[in-house]
C-alpha cells in the first residue's frame, strides 16, 4: 500500500450549486473523503432533494475518487433549546437532514449536541437525550447515524467533556445509531492538552475508559487559534496554531484511526488552495512502516 491509501484524508467541501458538485471539488482539493452540509446550513428548511440526486451524488463520488462522504448538520439546530419555535424546528430539521443523508447514501451526520441555555448541564443532557430519542424514533430503520461531536464548550454548549458524550450514548434508546466525532481544536479549547505524547495518550485513554473507540466515526483535524481550556472555538491551519504539528503527526500515524475518515475544517478561499496545502502537510507527516 502507498502512504496515501492507508489514510482517508479530506476536507469539508462546499455544496454551492448542488450537492452533486461537491465530489469534484473534493477531488480538485486532493480529498479522499469529504464532509458536506446536506443543505444551506444557515436556513431551517430546504426544498426536498429530487430522488435522482442520490444516484447522481454517489456516481460523482465514484467518478472523483471519494471513498467516503459524510454530513455535518446545520449550526441552527439546538437539541437543548428551551423555547419554541426552536425546539420543534431543531427536531424537524434534524429528521429532515437524516432523510437527506439517507437519500445521498451518507453513513452519518456530525452533530453538535447542543446548548443548555442556562438550564444547567444535567438538565441539558437529559433534554438532548430525549430529543435524540424522538429524532431517532422518527427516522426508525434509517441506516444514517448521528456522530456526536466533541465541542469547545463555548457559552452553554454541552459536549465538551467525554463524560457528556458517554452520558448521551447511555441515555438514548437507539444508541446503536450514535457515534462520536473528535475535533482536535475543540478538544484543545475544551482543556484536553494534546501537545505532548503523554497528553495525547492520556486523552485517548480517558476517552476509551468511557466510550469504545469503535464509536469514532470521524476526526476533524484543525489547529486552534484559541488557547488550552479557553472554551473558544477558533480553527487554525495545521501546525500554525496553538496545538502545533506534533499532534497531527501522532494522529495520522496512529493505527487505531486507520479506517477513520479525517477532514479539515480550516479557513479557506473558493479554490481550496489552503486545503491542498494542509492536506499535503498532513500526508508528509506519515511515516511508512
Ligand atoms: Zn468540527
Ligand atoms: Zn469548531
Amino acid at each position: 500500500m502507498t502512504k496515501r491509501e492507508k489514510l482517508r484524508l479530506g476536507a469539508h467541501v462546499s455544496i454551492t450549486g448542488g450537492v452533486d458538485l461537491a465530489p469534484e471539488r473534493g477531488q480538485k482539493a486532493t480529498c479522499e473523503v469529504i464532509q458536506i452540509f446536506t443543505k444551506n446550513n444557515m436556513q431551517w428548511t430546504a426544498k426536498p432533494l429530487p430522488p435522482e440526486t442520490g444516484p447522481a451524488f454517489r456516481n460523482a463520488c465514484a467518478d472523483h475518487g471519494i471513498a467516503v462522504a459524510f454530513g455535518h448538520t446545520s449550526y441552527l439546530i439546538n437539541l437543548g433549546a428551551v423555547e419554541e419555535p426552536t425546539i420543534e424546528r431543531s427536531i424537524q430539521a434534524l429528521i429532515d437532514e437524516i432523510e437527506r443523508a439517507d437519500l445521498l447514501g451518507l453513513p452519518f451526520l456530525v452533530l453538535h449536541p447542543g446548548g443548555h441555555m442556562g438550564e444547567g448541564e444535567e438538565k441539558g443532557l437529559a433534554t438532548i437525550a430525549s430529543r435524540l430519542d424522538e429524532v431517532l424514533a422518527g427516522t426508525k430503520g434509517s441506516p444514517v447515524k448521528i456522530a456526536l461531536e466533541i465541542t469547545a464548550g463555548q457559552g452553554t454548549q454541552l459536549g465538551y467533556r467525554f463524560e457528556h458524550l458517554a452520558e448521551l450514548i447511555e441515555r438514548v434508546d437507539a444508541a446503536d445509531r450514535l457515534g462520536i466525532c473528535l475535533d482536535t481544536a475543540h478538544l484543545f479549547a475544551a482543556g484536553y492538552d494534546l501537545r505532548t505524547g503523554a497528553g495525547y495518550d492520556s486523552t485517548v485513554a480517558a476517552l476509551e475508559a468511557l466510550i469504545p473507540l469503535d464509536r469514532l466515526c470521524a476526526w476533524h483535524l484543525n489547529d486552534s487559534k484559541s488557547g488550552l481550556g479557553s472554551r473558544v472555538d477558533r480553527h487554525d491551519h495545521i501546525g500554525k496554531g496553538q496545538i502545533g504539528l506534533e499532534l497531527f503527526r501522532r494522529i495520522v500515524n496512529d493505527p487505531r484511526w486507520r479506517a477513520v475518515p479525517m477532514v479539515l475544517e480550516t479557513p479557506k478561499g473558493k479554490d481550496m488552495a489552503e486545503d491542498i496545502e494542509n492536506l499535503a502537510l498532513l500526508r508528509s507527516l506519515v511515516t511508512d512502516h
